[in-house]
């Protein structure tokens, strides 16, 4: 390993905070304690929260008591003044050629001795303005001041100031101390990750002076310059895993299926419906993948109710017809269920063998369901994440299918790959993943987008409704329940914990099961049920059994029964708006026209956005989008889904045409040294390696 390491200082950069001069023992084990900063590298990149620009001084008898100025005068008096609530203040005059003002600390008794030294002399001194309350004049309270002295730099005033995220025991003051040392006597030690021909062609600061320029700009234009460069950063090391993951996926060699146009004609002779012009463009986009002889690795996009699974039976047939195993795996054992159902029904007629594996099958069924996928008795396994244990042992697998990947991470993709030597693995998604994310996300997967709907579909009518219109609202679904319509009622979400949420379901079951539509049945739905419950009432519900269903968000997902075309969402303002727009496809999936009422009284703003925003469009994509500018890309790229923690001042909408640029790159370098291994490349190969640990196998693997 070849790290930077100072001459003068015997540290490099994961030398321990404890080692750092200027850095006390307490002073490094704060930091680890307040914000988990053990190294010289986690101290420089302890970034600002935000800044706050102090760079005029306001003549003091031109502050207005109406919020925060920084001024600068002489000390000329300080005193301690007891209060009658025994506290001490301790008032600091300052006189500037307009004026006094007076500083105003409390109970910090011991500033008086401090200050009264530097009497004479002038300081720089930030903070809330406000009247005096003895008579004339103004003080300052909440104050972060300085001496200017015979230092020639002020660190909390008189420049733009960073402001780091609070952590116990360490003030602002003190960590602008400890960030100034660090970035005139650490920051040598930083060696750029980035070769400096695509810093030259995409006009990058250097990482030193982004260093210097993050924690201490000496404008915006720097500051935002030094974002830039983190952020491409950034983009630039997730593009280099993808564009690695990518090459090795292309050096493998994959199955290649035959007859693919046969099966596919096949399937068409069992459907009960006529494919989409979209479903049939993607079912090719699959088949010639599948025929090609690299492993597919391809995302289906399409919105909610686009006809997504009957792509995945069909390439299910072409790895079965080929003499292979396939799977599929769904976030939810409801869903999985359903999965299996459908591709059970449609299959058998052409004498597949299809099977279930669940994690709450009984034992015996279990050792079953494992030994005829090991033997291949089952051609094709649907189930949720039981398919990915170790216990499971495939024959002949050929193909691995996720659907709802949102809700899987790259991980679980890698362990379903794992099942088999190189299978074709695809990837289905209900697009909650807006358009500009896809890159970042799914840069490693081929996309194919399924960008209509099944003929004859209405749009579904969505309304928002206040609680007080409550009796209303349940006059009209009793009419449609008359006529015949099946109703989802989903209750309020309430997070803290699954029996709570099983319990307020219950309840709202139990209420509108006797005291609202005494003449309907009501079924239950949630997490708490056992497995046996939950397919019994599915199974009820599927067979008009059951008139209305009352369910937490356990059916959030892919959940199909055309009949049911109302769905009513209590407290609908507690959802977010991904999640909202899920549920509302739970509907709209016949010919008949759907409804969906959100009940809420949103008291926020951004509430009564999300609201509005479900009225107006039913394009999930429009939806998506909207919610990324509401919500901002943490719950997309959340470690949920992806393991990225994208750095606070990314924005990825506004960062777009860096991230592309990013990507050229990290392509383009790639190409040109595979491993990483040429010396101008060292530094980043290092870097990537530590940044992103295990997830880096696959660099220099050629
Ligand atoms: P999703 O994309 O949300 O997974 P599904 O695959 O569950 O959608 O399909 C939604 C509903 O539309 C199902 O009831 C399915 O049988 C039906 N469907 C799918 N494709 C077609 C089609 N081409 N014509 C008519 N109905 C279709
Ligand atoms: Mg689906």
């Amino acid at each position: 390993m070849k790290t930077a390491v100072s001459a003068v200082t015997g540290l490099s950069l994961e030398s321990s905070l404890v080692d750092v001069p200027f850095i006390s023992e307490s002073l490094a084990a704060a930091l680890l304690r307040g914000c988990k900063l053990a190294t010289v590298a986690d101290l420089l990149r302890h970034f600002p929260r935000r800044y706050e620009d102090r760079r005029s001084f306001t003549p003091i008898a031109q502050t207005l008591p109406t919020g925060f100025a920084t001024i600068s005068g002489k000390i000329v008096d300080v005193e301690n003044v007891p209060t009658r609530s025994r506290m001490v203040l301790t008032k600091v005059s300052v006189r500037d050629d307009s004026g006094t003002a007076v500083l105003v600390f409390f109970n910090q008794w011991y500033l008086k001795k401090q200050i009264e030294k530097l009497t004479g002399q002038i300081i720089v001194a930030y903070g809330r303005v406000q009247r005096s309350t003895m008579g004339r004049g103004i003080e300052l309270t909440d104050v972060e001041w300085e001496a200017l002295g015979d230092k020639e730099e002020t660190l909390s005033a008189g420049r733009i100031v960073p402001i780091y995220p609070a952590a116990e025991g360490i003030s602002q003051n003190r960590f602008r101390k400890i960030m100034w040392s660090a970035v005139h006597d650490l920051v040598d030690l930083v060696v750029d990750n980035i070769p400096q021909k695509i810093l030259d062609n995409r006009q990058l600061l250097s990482l030193r002076e982004s260093f210097r320029q993050i924690h201490f700009p000496e404008s915006d234009d720097e500051r935002k310059s030094a974002e830039r460069r983190f952020a491409f950063d950034q983009f630039f090391g997730l593009q280099l895993l993808l564009a690695a993951k990518r090459r090795t996926a292309r050096k493998v060699a994959g199955i290649s299926f035959n007859s693919v146009s046969e099966v596919v004609d096949e399937l068409k002779s069992v459907l009960a419906f006529n494919l989409t012009d979209a479903q049939a463009r993607v079912i090719k986009d699959v088949a010639s993948d599948m025929a090609a002889p690299l492993p597919m690795n391809r995302l289906i996009q399409g919105d909610v109710g686009a006809g997504k699974t009957v792509v995945a039976v069909a390439a299910i047939l072409i790895a079965v017809r080929n003499g292979y195993q396939a799977s599929m795996m769904a976030p939810t054992e409801i869903l999985a269920e359903q999965h299996y159902l459908t591709v059970h029904r449609l299959l058998e007629k052409l004498g597949i063998r299809v099977g279930l594996l669940t994690g709450s099958l009984g034992a015996r069924e279990k050792a079953d369901t494992l030994s005829a996928i090991e033997t291949g008795d089952l051609d094709v396994v649907i189930g949720t994440h039981a398919l990915i244990q170790k216990d499971v042992r495939f024959k002949k697998l050929g193909l691995a299918v996720v659907d709802e990947q949102h809700r899987f991470g790259v991980i679980q993709r890698a362990a379903l790959r794992d099942k088999g030597a190189a299978p074709d693995i695809l990837v289905m998604t209900a697009t909650p993943i807006p358009r500009t994310l896809t890159l970042t996300v799914y840069g490693d997967l081929d996309v194919s987008i399924i960008d209509s709907l099944p003929p004859g579909r209405k749009p579904i009518k969505t309304h928002w409704k206040s609680p007080a219109e409550r009796t209303a609202i349940y006059e009209s679904v009793r009419k449609l329940l008359s006529e015949g319509r099946q109703v989802y009622f989903i209750c309020p979400l309430i997070l803290e914990s699954d029996k709570l949420q099983a319990r307020a379901a219950t309840e709202l079951a139990l209420h509108l099961g006797k005291h609202v539509f005494p003449e309907y049945n009501v079924g239950l739905m949630h997490g708490q049920l056992k497995t046996s419950e939950k397919e019994e009432t599915m199974e009820l519900f599927r067979d008009k059994k059951l008139h209305i269903l009352v369910s937490t968000t356990v059916i959030e997902v892919g959940i199909d029964i055309p009949n049911a075309s109302v769905i009513v969402i209590e407290d609908a303002d507690r959802f977010g708006l991904a999640q909202l727009h899920q549920l509302r496809g739970r509907v709209g999936r016949g010919s008949t026209q759907s409804y969906c009422i959100l009940i809420a009284d949103p008291k926020t703003a951004d509430g009564r956005a999300r609201m509005s925003i479900l009225t107006t469009t039913s394009d999930g994509f429009l939806v998506a989008e909207e919610d990324l500018k509401l919500r901002g890309p943490g719950e997309f790229l959340g470690t949920r889904q992806s393991g990225i923690d994208l750095l606070p001042f990314v924005d990825i909408l506004r960062d777009v045409p860096l991230l592309h640029d990013a990507r050229d790159e990290a392509f383009a370098l790639l190409a040109d040294d595979p491993s990483l291994s040429r010396s101008e490349n060292a530094p980043l190969k290092l870097d990537l390696i530590h940044r992103y640990k295990s997830m880096v196998d696959f660099v220099g693997t050629n």
